[in-house]
Parts: structure tokens; C-alpha cells; sequence
């Protein structure tokens, strides 16, 4: 079988294999492979974080979220039955505020933006093997248009998402399903501030309400455990009349449309350290690599973080220099995590505090004191500070915010410390396990 020969193949034109293969030097010649360039309806990275949307201006692709109709995010409110208190990124000052976007449009502009480009081939196909010889990976096996065809290229990107084929050759892939997102698009909702997200923790698991488009708000709500909920009449009912008595007031007869109308999304929330084999030849990127839980949307902004640290360690490489290329993937995998590690550690602690009634009430109440209090912990959410000491400084301040209760509510006080201490510690352990394996 001939097959064509590249500096660098992409498997998949997704956030990350659109975004890294767009951000190349112009003198590569790429292979893009995706599976589907028509649109999708994805409930997957709608919301993108102030840091993310930086990362995309300095990759130089700021205007792939134009024309999209998407909305500016300049905080979140959070709800907790009656209660509720909206938290601003202090970012705004700077000019930098997050995004809320539709997924399947904005994949539809980086996918139009890589089918621009001279040194970029942009194919609909599906990869279905990678290319092995002795010495490490050489390329790939696709099928398009009912042909089964061979490309071969000195660097190989794996970045086929969360349900990756590929990763298990590449890593050693521990993925956890924690609980499950289940997606609607809210419409003709009046919101007294639109350009909030909404995180409400009434109920015993999180639901997010934030803008996607001029007249839609994607509403997650979440379903803890690691089966996914049942579809049946029943259950969507059941699903309706418990998330309407979570819900407030103004955003329920928008939910009983949506729920009338439209199919229920539902999609895994996985995490999985990045534990990657050295292989030549290969690199993981994206949700094949790394995922953490979605509640915090760090997902986006910790891809376009990795592709920065990734271009910068393959910015002096020759291609044609195997041991320069194999250098410079280590160095990718050891040197990531500094500007992923909170992301990763935020999401996955924040989910558990929310699931635990004593920690979620005193993690309300923290971040309702405002001033650093608030938009501390936010500053990390909008991954603007990456600082794990700072953000471990906010959490146990989280559980030990009285201290004085350890005097007139011990009982109370210990449990909420150890179960912040249950909380953190395996998170922390993970995150800490060798990025190559
Ligand atoms: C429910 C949910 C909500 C989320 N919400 C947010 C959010 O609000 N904000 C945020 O930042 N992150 C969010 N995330 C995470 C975010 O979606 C991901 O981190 C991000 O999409 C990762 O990009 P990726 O390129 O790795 O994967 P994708 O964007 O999924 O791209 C992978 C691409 O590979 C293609 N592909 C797969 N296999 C093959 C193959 N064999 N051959 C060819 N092509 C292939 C697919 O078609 C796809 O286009 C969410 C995740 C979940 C589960």
C-alpha cells in the first residue's frame, strides 16, 4: 500500500487537534483526519474560562469564537435555595471575561480556519490503527470515502477525545466516571443578569445554567455515579418534576419547554491523570491525554494551555532530528502540569464539596464573605491563577473557616475537616503521580 508522507498527522479536528494543528509552522506538512466535519450538537465545552479564551489569543485563533453568536461570561452566580450571590472575575478590569458558545459552531470555525491553510490537509475519515515499527509510532491506517488508506509522518498526535482509541497505546489510561451531565438548551429565559453563569447547589448534586447563544442557556444537570441515568418516560418525568423543585422560579417554565421539545443530552464526566508511555513518534493531546470533571468547564482552557507549553518545547525542533522530536514530547508531558494542575485539582475538589452537605454549606458561605474570598477561589476557576498553594490555602480555609468551632462544635467542626482532608488528599495524589510511566 503507498502511502503519503508528513511532518506531523492530527487525528481528530476537535478543540485540541484543530486548535494544535492550526498553530504549526507554516513550513510542516500536516494530515488533519476527522470523523465528522458536518455540525454536531455537543453539550461538551460550551463554556469557555477567561484563561482559555486568553490562551486562544495568544495562539493567535481569537476570532474563531466570532461570528458564533456567542455571549460574554463575566462572573457566576451562585444558588443555593432562597439564597443566592454572583462573584465577578476581577479580570474584567483587564478586559478578559470567559465565553459561552455553542461547541458544534465553534468546532465548524476551526475546522474552516485549518481548511484555509496551504501546509494543512483536512480530511473526513476515521483513523482505525496507528502505524508501529520497531522504533516507535510512524503514522496511521484510515478509512475515507470507502478506501482504506496509509499516511506515515515523523510526529503522530493523538487527539481523539474523551472516548480515545487511541490513548491505551500511548498511556496508561486510569479513567474514573464519576457521575454523568444530562443536557437542555433553556430558551426565552429573562435572567435578571444574562451574562452569568449559574452554578445552583440546592440539591445534592450541582446544576449549571449559563448562555450559549443570544436566546439559549445550556442548563447540566448532574447525575451522580457511575451508571448513566435511565431514558424511559418514568424517568424523564421524574427527572423534571425533581430538577423543577431545584430549580428557580424563573427558570422552570423554560425547562418544561425544553423537556417537551427537545431530547435529553447525556454525556460521562470522566477524570484521568496524564500518564504517558515514552513512545516515539506520538503524542497524546486533549481529553485523550487528560480529564478532570467538567462542573468547573476547565476543560478548553487546559487543552489550549497544553498546546502553548507543546508549541513551545517543538518551536526549534527539525522534524528530521528523531531525537530532538522525542526530546521535546518528554519535556511536554514532564513540564504540563504547572499550568494545568489547579484546573484539574479545582474541578475534581469542587465536585466532591458540593456532593457533601456540611462542606457545600460552608463553602457557600465562604465564598459569600466576597473580597478575596470570592474572587480568589474564582481566580482559579477562570484559570487565571495557576498556583496550587494558593488554591489549597482557599480550600482548608474552606473547612476551618470558624475556627472556634473546634471549641463550641468539635464534632462538627473534625468531621468537616476530615472529610475536606478525604476529599483532597487522593485528588492531590493523583495529580502528583508521574506525567510519563
Ligand atoms: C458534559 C461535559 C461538559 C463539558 N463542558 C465544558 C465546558 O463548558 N468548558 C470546557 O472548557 N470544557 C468542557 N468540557 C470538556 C471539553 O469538552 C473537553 O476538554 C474538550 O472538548 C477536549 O477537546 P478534544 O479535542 O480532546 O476532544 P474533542 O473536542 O471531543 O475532539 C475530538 C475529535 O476527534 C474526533 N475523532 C475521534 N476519534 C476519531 C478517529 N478515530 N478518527 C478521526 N477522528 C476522530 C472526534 O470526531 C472529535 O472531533 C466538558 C466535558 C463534558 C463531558
Amino acid at each position: 500500500m503507498d502511502s503519503e508522507q508528513f511532518d506531523i498527522i492530527v487525528i481528530g479536528a476537535g478543540i485540541a487537534g484543530g486548535v494544535f494543528a492550526a498553530t504549526q509552522s507554516k513550513e510542516l506538512k500536516i494530515l488533519v483526519i476527522e470523523r465528522t466535519l458536518s455540525e454536531q450538537e455537543r453539550i461538551v465545552g460550551e463554556l469557555m474560562q477567561p484563561d482559555g479564551l486568553a490562551a486562544l489569543e495568544k495562539l493567535n485563533l481569537g476570532h474563531l469564537t466570532e461570528n458564533i453568536d456567542a455571549q460574554t461570561i463575566t462572573g457566576y452566580k451562585l444558588i443555593k435555595g432562597n439564597e443566592n450571590f454572583a462573584i465577578e472575575y476581577t479580570e474584567i478590569d483587564k478586559g478578559i471575561s470567559g465565553l459561552g458558545l455553542r461547541n458544534g459552531k465553534f468546532l465548524l470555525n476551526i475546522q474552516k480556519n485549518l481548511s484555509n491553510l496551504k501546509n494543512v490537509k483536512l480530511i473526513e475519515g476515521n483513523v482505525i490503527e496507528l502505524l508501529e515499527s520497531e522504533d516507535g509510532i510512524v503514522g496511521v491506517k484510515y478509512q475515507s470515502d470507502g478506501n482504506t488508506i496509509e499516511a506515515k509522518a515523523k510526529l503522530t498526535v493523538a487527539s481523539d477525545g474523551h472516548n480515545s482509541f487511541f490513548r491505551k497505546h500511548l498511556s496508561k489510561p486510569e479513567k474514573k466516571v464519576e457521575s454523568y451531565f444530562m443536557g437542555l438548551v433553556l430558551e426565552d429565559l429573562k435572567l435578571e443578569s444574562p451574562s452569568l453563569g449559574n452554578m445552583i447547589v440546592t440539591g445534592d448534586a450541582p446544576i449549571l445554567v449559563y448562555p450559549i447563544h443570544s436566546n439559549g442557556y445550556r442548563i447540566l444537570v448532574d447525575y451522580p455515579g457511575e451508571k448513566p441515568p435511565r431514558m424511559g418516560t418514568k424517568s424523564i418525568e421524574k427527572f423534571r418534576d425533581d430538577v423543577s423543585q431545584i430549580l428557580p422560579e424563573e427558570m422552570i417554565a423554560s425547562f418544561h419547554e425544553a423537556i417537551k421539545n427537545q431530547q435529553v443530552q447525556v454525556m460521562p464526566n470522566h477524570q484521568m491523570k496524564a500518564q504517558a508511555f515514552r513512545k516515539k513518534g506520538a503524542v497524546l493531546l486533549g481529553d485523550s491525554l487528560n480529564m478532570r470533571h467538567p462542573l468547573t468547564g476547565g476543560g478548553m482552557t487546559a487543552t489550549f494551555n497544553d498546546i502553548i507549553t507543546l508549541n513551545s518545547k517543538l518551536k526549534e525542533v527539525d522534524f528530521q532530528d528523531e531525537a530532538q522530536l522525542e526530546k521535546a514530547i518528554q519535556d511536554y508531558y514532564n513540564s504540563r502540569s504547572a499550568k494545568v494542575e489547579s484546573i484539574n485539582i479545582l474541578a475534581n475538589a469542587l465536585y466532591k464539596v458540593f456532593r457533601d452537605e456540611d462542606l457545600k454549606q460552608a463553602c457557600f458561605e465562604y465564598l459569600q464573605k466576597g473580597g478575596e474570598k470570592s474572587t480568589g477561589p474564582l481566580s482559579i476557576l477562570a484559570g487565571i491563577n495557576k498556583s496550587k498553594k494558593y488554591l489549597l490555602k482557599h480550600f482548608f480555609k474552606v473547612a476551618m473557616q470558624h475556627p472556634t468551632h473546634f471549641v463550641t462544635k468539635p464534632k462538627k467542626q473534625m468531621r468537616l475537616y476530615k472529610n475536606a482532608l478525604a476529599i483532597i488528599r487522593p485528588i492531590l495524589k493523583d495529580e502528583e503521580k508521574p506525567a510519563i510511566v
